[in-house]
């Protein structure tokens, strides 16, 4: 036996795990997930779970607030989520599985009648179709998008991927290779194609220095400044 479970009072489940590459204790909590106890494999589960204890406080406290945090985002029955080509409505009805079908306009994502749309599962099950949708999109749109935008300005660009990160809108290597971000379907279409033309300039400057936003904001009508603080009012991830 490798585990075991515990309760504690106002946290519910705790697993301790043992694992034979640990030296000490750590706890380790992930939303919606029972906090798990890491103990040395020569400890007894019964040591992990007083520690547990011990931390009672800022277990409990932490669990709330990494919770919070995963729910932040709550897509509800009430809200429709539209990208710039769909939109997709969540509804209840007699199914008993969750289904996405094709609707007016979009989606709709089918959930059966007793789905509590607050949960982490349900609220992963949606952010997982709706990246899947935003994949989809970008991957029919953006690489004709962005080869218009590159003959309208005399650019040129080696290959163009489409990813699902955190961190950036897009990308560009030294070897001309762009990267965007699939979540550019959210925004405008004026403010993607801010995002591609940023890319494309660094086809020519490497990296931020005057030149660069010269030639930037000559292809936006002097309006890079107010643009970028547009784009940072959209937050990359859903
Ligand atoms: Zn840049």
């Amino acid at each position: 036996m490798n585990s075991k479970s515990y309760t504690l009072d106002d946290v519910g489940e705790v697993v301790v795990v043992k694992h034979y590459q640990a030296r000490r204790i750590t706890i380790k909590l992930k939303a919606g997930e029972p906090p798990k106890v890491v103990i040395p494999k020569l400890m007894p589960f019964d040591m992990g779970f007083r520690f547990a204890v011990e931390k009672h406080d800022w277990i409990a406290t932490h669990l709330q607030q990494i919770n919070a945090d995963a729910n932040r985002l709550v897509y509800n029955e009430e809200q429709p989520f539209s990208s710039r080509l769909h939109t997709v409505r969540f509804v209840r009805c007699n199914t008993r599985c969750v289904q996405a079908v094709r609707a007016e306009g979009g989606f709709e994502m089918r959930f059966p009648m007793d789905t509590d749309f607050g949960s982490i599962r349900v609220q992963r099950q949606i952010g997982a179709f709706l990246t899947e949708m935003l994949r989809h999109e970008a991957k029919h749109y953006l690489p004709d998008r962005v080869a218009q935008l590159a003959s309208a300005h005399g650019f040129s660009y080696n290959q163009l991927t489409v990813k699902n990160v955190h961190t950036r809108w897009g990308s560009c290597s030294a070897q001309n290779n762009i990267n965007l971000n699939i979540h550019l379907m959210r925004l405008p279409e004026y403010l993607s194609d801010f995002v591609i033309l940023h890319e494309l300039c660094h086809t020519v400057h490497k990296n931020h220095g005057p030149r660069f936003h010269a030639l930037l904001d000559s292809l936006v009508g002097g309006n890079e400044k107010r643009l970028d603080k547009e784009l940072n009012k959209y937050k990359i991830r859903l």
